[in-house]
């Protein structure tokens, strides 16, 4: 018998122009006080401004936190925290990519009560309550506006998370316009993200895996796997963006609810130590990893990617029998990244031969997504993945 549970945010808005009439579809009063969390480029750029005038027209009180850096740290999440209570705001607005939105997650639950963070970590902790939060993402990839976790890099490189439904947002906006004139290095990283979202959902092996995440991992890929390559060489084809958009959020959900797992869990190490953008450490990883996976034939992964194959890519000969289309299905996925201009080897992005160990032992203490891959990565196993990704 089937059996699971299943969460996602409450209200999805998606609207193409939708930023700028953020203050009607928030229902925004002339009483609200805001706090948006946002980054220095998405200042510079101007992203944000149609958002705030909204604000401003609606009589809303605005503060803006624009200090968001990439792999977000606990400093910034407290000075974030700090500034929310300082301006007694009401109601939390994360605009940007999926680290400004991590941060708007915590600083809404952390301002709306007295909770300590320390109690918060891991998975079903936090208690709440929260303030209002709104998140509005700007980059299609870690569909961060459907997932009940945020990431905090704490003391130089660990990785934090807070895995709670009480930090779903009340309000998903998506306007696929803002993600118009993002790099294609950009788009192809947090596209291919989206992807082994959608995947390693697909395939987990966690036991709330369940029908609705697999029905959204398809519909992701479909709409992922045929529009990637307009998105990241016609960066102002607005079907192609919208579809990314929207197949980051199905991803989103179907992972939210079916975790990733053993990519993750080894992309995790290259993000903390190297700095490599998170979707491109996924990519490095991702076609070894599912190799390692698909070599077992006892877990049936080999079939499950198989099934993915036509629905990621539609002129995909699939004719032949399972363990042929599941290797045709990673090379495709390898191509891809090739093809799309991102580094495809370890030692392409600074990491040494001799830093691997490190790594293969840092990707243990990834347990909480390990324990969803379908066939089990010992320390030894990860090594000689990261010596195939090398
Ligand atoms: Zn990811």
């Amino acid at each position: 018998m089937t059996s699971f549970a299943f969460h996602t945010t409450p209200r999805i808005v998606f609207a193409a122009g939708a930023s700028a009439d953020v203050a009607s579809h928030l229902r925004i009063q002339p009483k609200d006080r805001l706090l948006i969390v946002t980054d220095a480029t998405i200042l510079a750029l101007g992203l944000a401004q149609p958002a705030i005038a909204s604000l401003q027209a609606a009589g809303a009180d605005i503060t803006v936190f624009g200090e968001v850096e990439a792999d977000p740290s606990l400093r910034t999440l407290l000075s974030a925290v700090e500034m929310a209570r300082e301006n007694d705001v009401n109601h939390v607005l994360g605009f940007g990519g999926g680290s400004s939105l991590d941060v708007a997650k915590l600083v809404a639950l952390l301002a709306g009560s007295n909770e300590n963070l320390d109690e918060a970590w891991g998975v079903g902790n936090a208690k709440g309550p929260r303030l209002k939060l709104t998140l509005i993402p700007t980059t299609a990839g870690t569909g961060s506006e459907v997932t009940p976790v945020s990431i905090i890099t704490v003391g130089g490189h660990e990785k934090r998370g807070v895995s709670s439904p009480l930090i779903l947002p009340d309000v998903a906006l998506l306007d696929p316009d803002l993600t118009l004139g993002l790099p294609p290095h950009v788009t192809a990283a947090t596209g291919i993200d989206a992807m082994v979202h959608a995947i390693e959902a697909y395939a987990s092996k966690n036991p709330n895996n369940n029908p609705l995440s697999r029905a959204l991992a398809v519909e992701a890929l479909r709409l992922l796997g045929s529009n990637i390559e307009t998105a990241v060489f016609n960066g102002h084809d607005k079907a192609a963006r919208s579809a990314m958009l929207l197949g980051s959020m199905l991803a989103g959900q179907a992972f939210a609810n079916s975790p990733v797992a053993a990519v993750h869990a080894l992309a995790y190490p290259i993000g903390g130590t190297f700095h490599i953008p998170h979707g491109l450490s996924n990519a490095l990883v991702l076609p070894h990893v599912l190799r390692y996976n698909a070599a077992d034939s006892a877990n049936g992964a080999a079939a499950l990617y198989a099934t993915l194959a036509a629905h990621t890519f539609a002129d995909m000969d699939v004719t032949g029998g399972t363990q042929l289309i599941c290797n045709s299905f990673i090379d495709r996925l390898a191509g891809l990244s090739a093809q799309l201009g991102l580094q495809t080897r370890l030692r392409d992005v600074g990491i040494g031969e001799s830093d691997l160990a490190m790594m293969a032992t840092d990707a243990m203490k990834q347990g909480r997504l390990l324990v969803n891959n379908p066939r089990e990565v010992t320390e030894a196993d990860a090594l000689a993945i990261y010596g195939m990704a090398w």
